[in-house]
């Protein structure tokens, strides 16, 4: 059996084989036959045994990776691009399969797993477009001599990876990697880790042994990733407190790392009184990404700041077009939305839930699992609102990352941008207005690193995303930019002696 044919999975049925790490071009089991159990959320039934790696795993990953780089670099950015081209053709051939075993994997509906997929293979054909840009600068410094720089890889990267788009965030993360000359040592989410060992055995003829490596596991994985002395730099996806221990373990580790996180929001949606409110509800529904991903989205704007004049017809709306959404198994083409991830975290977001509703919230939809008699078994939690949310109610700072949208109401414009900015995160922001002077105010004033103005939940490529605070540090997504945050900057001087 081949990797590959894990895609063939037919619904119902558990991988016969273990799911391997890839370490320098092949599938390899662990060192220690370190095998997990990783189970389907919406059924709670095994999908397959995973091999998790150890710290003798990331040090076999790292030496190969060290050993493939230099010829990897030396080979010129073209001739990756074309390579990374042709990965991203064999990704998006197979995004659906990819797509459907993520459903499986993370509890997400297929509908969205399958786009997010399709988007990872058309986001390497487009950082493999954009390559070639890549260069450095001639400065005038002196007249007498040449002044350049010339971006280098770092060499051996480590990528860390959550859970929500295992496919998507793999794909955003290795392109402009490989694309700058670099090796990667990736580590997939551990509750969703099949479809990164698969995407890297559909490079196989394609990258050089050594250059992409996956290996899946948990927290041990990754810390073995983040301390190991030849991996300068690191790249995270998770969490703000396990980017708060992965940027402490670096910094232990007694070697100088360049580590970017990508951290979580608790992002607001903000509406003005001169909205339409059907408008308004159409915004408030799509930023809240209940139907994508069941809110499990870094940017989703799930705290609804609202002007008290339009607060109630909205929400009505809101309530009304949220229980059309059609709640169902993952793997379901007609699901509009899947289930949560585990069902430990479907616990703590009715935790979250519950804790709103003591602190004075008002349950306007869903706060519970759904009762279909072929939902019982999985991590599955109706898309709720809570109105009448008190600014500083835990439901309203804390990121639950799920279907759970808190409402609280402003008369004034300062008092909006205080509550917005009152949160130690910032990530997303959207603002919704006619009046420009307002719209464009609040944009500049909301502490944020992506901000929409009219406009929810789409990212664009070529925008960098990013947050502010301690939603992270760094940036994703702004093509050549990103290429180049993967590379260090090497300054030339040249002298030209005068004519004698
Ligand atoms: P998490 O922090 O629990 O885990 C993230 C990754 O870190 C996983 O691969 C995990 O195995 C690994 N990990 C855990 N402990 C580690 C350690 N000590 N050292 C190194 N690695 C370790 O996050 P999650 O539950 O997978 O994902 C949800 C979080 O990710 C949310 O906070 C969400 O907002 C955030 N997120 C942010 C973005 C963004 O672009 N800003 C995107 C997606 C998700």
């Amino acid at each position: 059996m081949t990797l590959r044919d894990l895609l063939d999975l037919p619904r119902g049925e558990m991988a016969t084989e273990e799911v391997p790490l890839w370490i320098n071009g092949k599938p390899t089991l662990s060192a220690a036959g370190n095998v997990h159990d990783n189970t389907e959320p919406a059924t709670g039934k095994l999908l397959a045994r995973v091999h998790h790696a150890d710290e003798s795993d990331v040090a076999r990953a790292v030496d190969a990776a060290k050993a493939a780089q230099p010829a990897w670099a030396g080979m010129g950015v073209h001739e990756r691009a074309a390579r990374l081209n042709e990965f991203g053709r064999r990704v998006v051939e197979v995004a659906p399969l990819l797509g459907l075993l993520d459903a499986r994997d993370g509890g997400t509906a297929v509908k969205s797993m399958s786009a997010s997929a399709m988007k990872g293979g058309m986001f390497f054909q487009t950082i493999a477009g954009v390559a070639p840009e890549i260069h450095g600068r001639t400065i005038p410094a002196t007249p007498s001599g040449f002044h350049i720089t010339e971006p280098a890889p770092w060499g051996v990267l480590g990528m860390i990876c959550a859970y929500n788009h295992p496919t998507l965030f793999m794909c955003m993360k290795i392109a402009p990697a490989l694309a700058a000359g670099n090796a990667v040592v990736l580590k997939p989410a551990d509750q969703a880790p099949m479809t990164p060992v698969i995407i890297a055995s559909l490079a196989e003829d394609l990258l050089p042994p050594g250059i992409l490596n996956v290996l899946t596991g948990g927290a041990q994985t990754g810390a073995a990733v983040v301390t190991h002395p030849d991996i300068a730099r690191i790249s995270f996806t998770g969490s703000l407190g396990t980017g708060l221990a992965v940027q402490a373990a670096a910094g232990a580790s007694g070697v100088v790392k360049s580590v970017t996180l990508e951290l979580g929001g608790k992002n607001p949606i903000i509406i003005f009184p001169d909205v339409d409110p059907e408008i308004a509800a159409a915004a408030v529904v799509k930023g809240s990404n209940f139907a994508r991903v069941g809110g499990q989205s870094c940017g989703a704007t799930s705290r609804l700041l609202i002007h008290e004049d339009i607060c109630a017809e909205v929400l009505d709306r809101v309530v009304e077009e949220t229980e059309k959404i059609l709640i169902g198994l993952p793997d379901d083409p007609a699901s509009d939305m899947g289930c949560m991830v585990t069902h430990d975290h479907r616990d703590r977001v009715l935790g979250f839930v519950e804790a709103g509703l003591s602190d004075g919230g008002r349950l306007r939809s869903g706060g519970a699992a759904p009762d279909e008699p072929d939902l019982l078994a999985g991590a599955f939690v109706r898309p709720t609102i809570v109105d009448n949310v008190a600014h500083g109610a835990t439901i309203a700072r804390e990121e639950i990352f799920g279907p759970v949208l808190a409402a609280t109401t402003w008369t004034d414009e300062s008092e909006a941008i205080e509550m917005a900015n009152d949160t130690r995160y910032g990530l997303t922001a959207s603002i919704w207005c006619n009046d420009i002077d307002k719209a464009l105010r609040s944009a500049r004033s909301v502490d944020a690193g992506y901000i929409w103005v009219n406009d929810v939940e789409v990212r664009y490529p070529g925008l960098p995303f990013g947050g502010w605070k301690q939603s992270g540090i760094g940036k994703e997504l702004g093509l050549v930019d990103d290429i180049l945050s993967h590379t260090r900057s090497k300054a030339i001087s040249i002298a030209v002696r005068p004519l004698r």
